[in-house]
């Protein structure tokens, strides 16, 4: 760490050089900021929403580091929530610059962001009605009216065509793999010829089922990267065999399937696998429920994407009218025809959001189908600490929800493998098939152990200097 503590600075003494800010994403996975700033601008790289332990989330109500109107642009790499979610609490505290990002990623956003300002409206009401707040009101942290100015700061970029984005910081967005319009972001400053930087935002991996892998990386000075599995190893083919076997045991008893999903990305993965699986007759061909409002309108820029041949898509996909139906695709738009599935003829599949069964429909079908151990929960995703999810992984014999205990029978399955993040090793061979190595690379987005483990693999495998830096610190670039 001394080379940190070396590389640190005040605000006073960065002496003119560039400097980046860890404002979230820091020992965490949750909440990815990086504040670029210059003598000449300030730029925010991601603008994620902190989510998972209540200490985590309550740095959302933090003051932002700077007046919000001082920053000059936000540059965003994807549309998860924890990259994008924040946005409109930044425009709610006056920020009026332009947000870059890809044509995919606004199209997501247009999804995610409203939503997530109706939640937490929604969590600020059900807090007033039942008197659990701290504050009286209990106030949202935006609306779905602010996610909708913040919606107008977006400016869509092209990959591969670079962007000034403030006065001397050019960014370039290159594909990143992970989920449909994610990009890595190379940024030039333009009076720091040799200061470079990349930001990985979240890696994808090369076997995505629907993406083009992710481009390689520039040769940079600075790279910033994520380490999300920093410390596994995916193994896809162990993952496919229990998620179909789990499929196939839990027809056979005739139970539910229920699939915690994110709504972006995860859900059409899990849909194309099921079709692979259905037509190479290792699982029966089940009804499969899509029970999330938001991961049907994702799906349909998805199918979108994918009819219109969209450079991000595998050529296989391009032009297919409906890749991710496996056969009894029915989505459940309504909260009348989310009722419904409970009254389903079994075996079925359900897949609702959200991914770590921290809220969503998919809490309504948990509550159902826990009890019997007929049923299924397959775990597909990334579960951070302090979820359900996770709890769920470790074997818990109740778990807490919609203000009620539920006995755990189900049968629970990690089929994590399936992840849209790139484990250590690919994200170092990722590192590795840059030109030349960076200097230095940031660890980011991880929890610790993971953080810490893709900085002794950087260390090992690129042989530059690796920081895993801390929440706030700020380091200077030159
Ligand atoms: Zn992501």
């Amino acid at each position: 760490m001394a080379a940190t503590e070396h590389r640190s600075s005040t605000s006073d003494s960065s002496g003119g050089s560039p400097t980046l800010r860890f404002l979230g994403a820091a020992r965490s996975v949750t909440g990815s900021r990086f504040l670029l700033e210059t003598p000449r601008a300030r730029v925010l790289f991601d603008c994620g929403l902190f989510q998972g332990l209540k200490e985590l989330r309550l740095r959302n109500w933090d003051p932002f580091p700077l007046p919000p109107e001082r920053l000059d642009a936000v540059v965003l790499t994807h549309a998860h929530l924890d990259h994008v979610g924040y946005l409109p609490a930044l425009v709610r505290g006056g920020f009026r610059g332009p947000a870059f990002c890809t044509a995919n990623t606004a199209a997501l956003a247009a999804i995610v962001l409203p939503d997530s300002g109706r939640l937490q409206q929604e969590d600020a009401a059900y807090a007033n009605r039942k008197g659990f707040s701290k504050h009286t009101p209990a106030l949202p942290l935006y609306t779905e009216a602010d996610a909708q100015a913040a919606l107008r700061r977006l400016r869509p970029v092209a990959f591969g065509v670079p962007v000034d984005v403030a006065p001397g910081v050019r960014a370039t967005f290159r594909r990143a793999g992970h989920i449909l319009g994610s990009a890595w972001v190379r940024v030039d400053l333009e009076d720091h010829s040799a200061d470079t930087l990349l930001f990985s935002g979240d890696l994808g991996r090369s076997q995505h089922e629907i993406l083009l892998p992710p481009e390689p990386p520039d040769a940079v000075a600075t790279c910033v990267v994520e380490s999300t599995y920093g410390n596994r190893r995916h193994d896809e083919a162990l993952a496919l065999t229990r998620f179909a076997d789990a499929v196939a045991r839990t027809a056979e008893r005739r139970g539910a399937i229920v699939i915690p999903a994110f709504a972006v990305d995860r859900t059409e993965v899990m849909l194309l696998t099921l079709r692979r699986l259905v037509r190479a007759g290792r699982i029966p061909d089940l009804p499969v429920y899509v029970d999330s409002p938001m991961a049907l309108a994702a799906l349909a820029v998805y199918e979108r994407a994918a009819r219109d041949g969209d450079p991000e898509i595998r050529p296989e996909y391009r032009g297919d009218p409906a890749p991710f139906d496996p056969g009894g695709l029915i989505e459940a738009h309504s909260s009348d025809d989310s009722k419904a599935i409970h009254d389903a003829a079994l075996p079925a599949i359900i897949i609702s959001a959200s991914g770590m069964a921290t809220g969503g429909r998919v809490m309504h079908h948990l509550a159902r189908r826990l009890p019997d151990a007929r049923n299924s929960v397959v775990l597909v995703g990334y579960q951070a600490e302090g979820t359900r999810g996770r709890t769920l992984l470790r074997g818990a014999t109740e778990l807490k929800m919609l203000g009620r205990y539920v006995a755990v029978r189900a049968e629970i399955v990690d089929a994590s493998g399936f992840s849209v993040h790139a484990d250590g090793e690919e994200i170092a061979q990722w590192l590795a098939s840059a030109p030349t190595a960076p200097r230095a690379a940031f660890v980011v987005h991880g929890e610790p152990e993971a953080a810490f483990a893709m900085q002794r693999t950087i260390t090992e495998r690129i042989g530059c200097l690796a920081v895993v830096p801390q929440y706030g610190e700020r380091v200077r670039l030159d």
